[in-house]
C-alpha cells in the first residue's frame, strides 16, 4: 500500500469539490486494508473509506487517511440451471459489473444499470432506481469490523436494508464492506413499471425485450435526463423523497392538486421531492458556481469552483423553504464529512 500526503480528492468526488486528503491510498486487497486500519491505528488518524466518491459531498479538507477501494475481481460462486451467486470485490465499479453479468446471461441488475460507483459501497444506501434496489437480488456481503478487525458474514435480512437505507449507514465508520454477492437469475424477471421504461422500448418498437433491452433503454433515459459527472459535477439526487402520513399527502393535495406521490404498503405516500423543489421555484437556479440542475431539480451541480460549504448552504437554504412551504422535511442523501 502506498501513501500519499496532501493528496487532492477533486478527482476523487464527483462533485469534483477541491479538498486535501492528509493521507491517501488505495487498496488492492483486504491486506492492504488492514495496513490501513493498523497505520491508523498506530498514528491515532481517521480513516475514512471512498469508492467512487458519487455520494459525498466533503465540506473541508480531510484530516485523515482516506482509503479509496479499488479491489477488483468477480466470480461465479454457485451456480445452477436456474440461478447463479455472483460475488464482486468491493472496488469493481458498479457499471461494468451490471453489464458483466448481463454479457453472462444472468439477470436482475438490468434497472440499476448507469448508477455510477463501486459494488462495495451499493449496500450503504441500498442503491435503487426504477423500481429495484440491490436488497432484491442480494444474496450476503463480508464486512470488516473497522474496531476489532474481525470478518463477519450479514445475510440479507442482517443488512436491514430499506429505503435509500441500511445497517452500514448507521453504525457509520464501523464496517468496511470487502465483497459483496447477488443472486442473480437465468430466467428474466424484468421490471418496466416504472417511470418511462415501457415506454422508451415501445417507441424503439421492441415489444419482448431482454434484459440487455431494459438496460440499454434505461441507460438511454438516464443520459438524457442526468447530468454527466465527467461534465457537470453531481452527486445525483441530493434528498430522498420524502415518506409522509396519508392525512398529510391528501391534505396537501387540496392546496397542489399536481402534487406527485406514490402510496406505500405501510400507509405512508412517497412525495417526489423533485416537484416540491420545483414548484418552488429553485429549477435551473443558481448562485455562484452551485446549483440546482435545469433539468432535475432534485440534483444539485457544481459549475465548477463550487465548494462543499456552499453546495451544503444552497442545500440547506432549499430543505428550509420546502418546510416553509409544503410542511415537509428533506432529507440529504449524499454522506457529509
Ligand atoms: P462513495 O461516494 O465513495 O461513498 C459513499 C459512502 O459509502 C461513504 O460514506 C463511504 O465512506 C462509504 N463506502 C464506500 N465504499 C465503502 C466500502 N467498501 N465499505 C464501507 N463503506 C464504504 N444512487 C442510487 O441509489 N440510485 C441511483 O439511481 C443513483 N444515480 C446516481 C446518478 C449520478 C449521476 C450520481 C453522481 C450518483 C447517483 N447515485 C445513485 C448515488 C451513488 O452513485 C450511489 O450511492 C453509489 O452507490 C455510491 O458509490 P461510490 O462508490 O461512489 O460511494
Ligand atoms: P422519475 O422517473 O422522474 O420519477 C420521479 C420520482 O417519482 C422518482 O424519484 C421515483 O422515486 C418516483 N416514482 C416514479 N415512478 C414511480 C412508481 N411507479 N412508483 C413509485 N415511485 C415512483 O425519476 P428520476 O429522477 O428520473 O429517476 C429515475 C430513477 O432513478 C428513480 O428510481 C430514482 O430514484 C433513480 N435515481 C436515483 C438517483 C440517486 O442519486 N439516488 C439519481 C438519479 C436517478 P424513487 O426515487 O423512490 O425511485
Amino acid at each position: 500500500m502506498q501513501l500519499q500526503s496532501a493528496v487532492s480528492l477533486k478527482p476523487f468526488n464527483t462533485f469534483g469539490v477541491d479538498v486535501q486528503a492528509q493521507l491517501f491510498a488505495e487498496a488492492h486487497n483486504d491486506d492492504d486494508v488492514r495496513a490501513a486500519l493498523a497505520y491508523c491505528a498506530e498514528h491515532s488518524l481517521p480513516l475514512m473509506v471512498i469508492g467512487g466518491g458519487s455520494n459525498l459531498l466533503l465540506t473541508g479538507d480531510v484530516k485523515a487517511l482516506v482509503l479509496r477501494m479499488a479491489s477488483r475481481g468477480i466470480r461465479i460462486v454457485r451456480e445452477d440451471c436456474l440461478e447463479a451467486i455472483v460475488e464482486a470485490e468491493a472496488g469493481e465499479p458498479w457499471h461494468p459489473f451490471v453489464q458483466t453479468c448481463l454479457e453472462l446471461g444472468l439477470c436482475g441488475l438490468e434497472n440499476l444499470s448507469l448508477i455510477p460507483g463501486t459494488v462495495g459501497a451499493a449496500p450503504m444506501q441500498n442503491i435503487g432506481a426504477y423500481g429495484v434496489e440491490i436488497k432484491d437480488v442480494f444474496h450476503s456481503l463480508t464486512g470488516l469490523d473497522r474496531q476489532t478487525g474481525e470478518l463477519r458474514e450479514f445475510s440479507l435480512e442482517e443488512c436491514a436494508f430499506g429505503y435509500r437505507d441500511s445497517l452500514f449507514k448507521h453504525e457509520t465508520g464501523r464496517w468496511l464492506i470487502l465483497r459483496v454477492r447477488f443472486v442473480l437469475s437465468r430466467v428474466a424477471r424484468l421490471h418496466l413499471d416504472y417511470g418511462p421504461v415501457r415506454q422508451r422500448l415501445d417507441a424503439l418498437g421492441i415489444q419482448q425485450p431482454t434484459p440487455l433491452d431494459v438496460s440499454k433503454a434505461i441507460c438511454a433515459i438516464r443520459s438524457e435526463k442526468l447530468p454527466d459527472p465527467a461534465e457537470l459535477g453531481n452527486a445525483g439526487s441530493f434528498f430522498k423523497n420524502p415518506l409522509i402520513p396519508a392525512e398529510l399527502a391528501a391534505r396537501l393535495k387540496v392546496s397542489y392538486p399536481g402534487l406527485v406521490g406514490y402510496p406505500q404498503a405501510d400507509g405512508q405516500v412517497k412525495l417526489a421531492a423533485g416537484w416540491l423543489i420545483e414548484q418552488a421555484g429553485w429549477k435551473g437556479y443558481r448562485e455562484g458556481d452551485a446549483g440546482v440542475h435545469r433539468l432535475q431539480s432534485l440534483v444539485l451541480v457544481n459549475y465548477g469552483r463550487a465548494t462543499g460549504a456552499e453546495l451544503l448552504a444552497l442545500a440547506q437554504r432549499i430543505q428550509a423553504d420546502i418546510v416553509e412551504r409544503f410542511g415537509v422535511t428533506l432529507e440529504m442523501e449524499p454522506n457529509l464529512y
